[in-house]
């Protein structure tokens, strides 16, 4: 055994079928007395079912969450909040919404420090997260996307509520299934990983890169929404314990500073930072494809390729909309500031792996 470090992050998880049910229970037991549920604008019927359970002790719904939780919405909402005296912002909805809920959780003055609930209807893995992203625009204009970990951010209780997860559509499931199993991907190759978070790691993938067939087929099938719901919670909590690497660093350049859309970004580029750095992560490599059960013969790299593609997720750059023009840019951003990778970080390389992601190439 290594000699590691491990800092076990506060939690409380409840995890189950109908589980919302149990909001107003929750935020009693915080304290708490005066709750604002957060949703975005497509999940605002979810919001208003809590704000019903959560009876007097809602005071209101705010339903503008928005990807990359932009400065502006979080004034907006911050600005509701301490309008309504909120003490509790409950969220309920994806990475979006969490990091909306987060935002307002930092940004609160200390002395209205708002608790957090949340209750995650994706599998992106932000509610076992101390990190936040903020996007702003940078001094000519251009978002840009910053991120930080603190645990100011971090939710007080984590309500996984399967039932919640039945609507996510098909192709969101997919994408939203391996932008988690990326977390644990990165989890496996990262130099702070110790053996609770692999092994968190290799079942979250296991679970996850099972359940997605079965949903793909059923989206009610029950043991696929609960494995892949439980899988995106030891994903997450890798995401939430370790630094990430070169997957990440490039799926957050995608997103923050051209604006591409973060589920299939992360499916996209998944398969190519993995044959990036597969010649120089073999071990964690051959752990993820042992997790994933793939067949003689196929590669880590393709077996996630295979896995996006086979059940209609988007396999490349160019059909996400992304600018071939563009490529050059996001290469050099990647490059520029240094993090931990396995594998060393050229420009040149970086590039191919994009041109790669862009022109959807099943990995070699
Ligand atoms: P999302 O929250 O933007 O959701 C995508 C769409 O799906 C939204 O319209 C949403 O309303 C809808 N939706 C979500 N759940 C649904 C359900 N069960 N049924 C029907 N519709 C549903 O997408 P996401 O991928 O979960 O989150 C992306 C955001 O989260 C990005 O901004 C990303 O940076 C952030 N994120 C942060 C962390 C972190 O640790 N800070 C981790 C992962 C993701």
């Amino acid at each position: 055994m290594q000699p590691f470090v491990y800092n076990a992050l506060p939690a409380r998880v409840i995890f189950g079928w109908g589980t919302s049910s149990k909001v107003a229970d929750e935020v009693k037991r915080l304290g708490c007395s005066r709750a604002l549920v957060l949703t975005t604008p497509q999940q605002a019927p979810s919001g208003e079912k809590v704000v019903a359970s959560l009876g007097d002790l809602a005071v209101g719904l705010y339903t503008n969450a928005t990807m990359h939780t932009p400065v502006e919405v979080t004034r907006d909402a911050l600005k509701k909040a301490q309008e309504l005296q909120a003490d509790v912002c409950i969220a309920v909805g994806g990475g979006s919404t969490i990091g909306l809920g987060k935002a307002l959780a930092l940004h609160s003055p200390d002395s209205a420090k708002l608790k957090q609930i949340v209750i995650p209807t994706t599998y992106a893995g932000s509610e076992a997260t101390p990190i936040i992203g903020q996007t702003e625009a940078d001094v000519n204009g251009k978002p840009l996307k910053t991120t930080q970990k603190t645990l100011k951010v971090l939710p007080d209780v984590i309500l996984y509520d399967i039932e919640l997860t039945l609507t996510l559509p098909a192709q969101m499931t997919i994408t939203s299934g391996l932008n988690a199993i990326a977390h644990a991907v990165e989890a496996l190759w990262a130099p702070e990983a110790n053996p609770i978070t692999s092994s968190l790691a290799v079942q979250g993938i296991e679970a996850i890169g099972k359940s997605l067939p079965l949903i793909k087929k059923d989206a009610n099938d029950r043991d696929g929404r609960s494995n892949a719901l439980f899988g995106a919670w030891a994903c997450g909590t890798c995401l939430g314990a370790v630094g990430m690497s070169l997957h990440h660093k490039l799926c957050h350049t995608l997103g923050g500073s051209f604006g591409m859309p973060h589920a299939e970004t992360h499916t996209v580029i998944l398969p190519h930072a993995v044959a990036y750095n597969t010649p120089f992560a073999e071990e964690a490599v051959d752990k993820i494809g042992r997790a994933l059960g793939l067949a003689e013969g196929v590669s880590t790299a393709q077996g996630l390729f295979d896995l996006a593609k086979d059940n209609g997720a988007p396999y490349s750059l160019k059909e996400l909309g992304f600018r071939e023009e563009d490529l050059e840019r996001a290469a050099e951003i990647a490059a520029k500031a240094p993090y931990p990778n396995p594998a060393p970080l050229e420009k040149a390389k970086l590039l191919q792996l994009l041109r790669n992601a862009y022109n959807g190439t099943r990995p070699e």
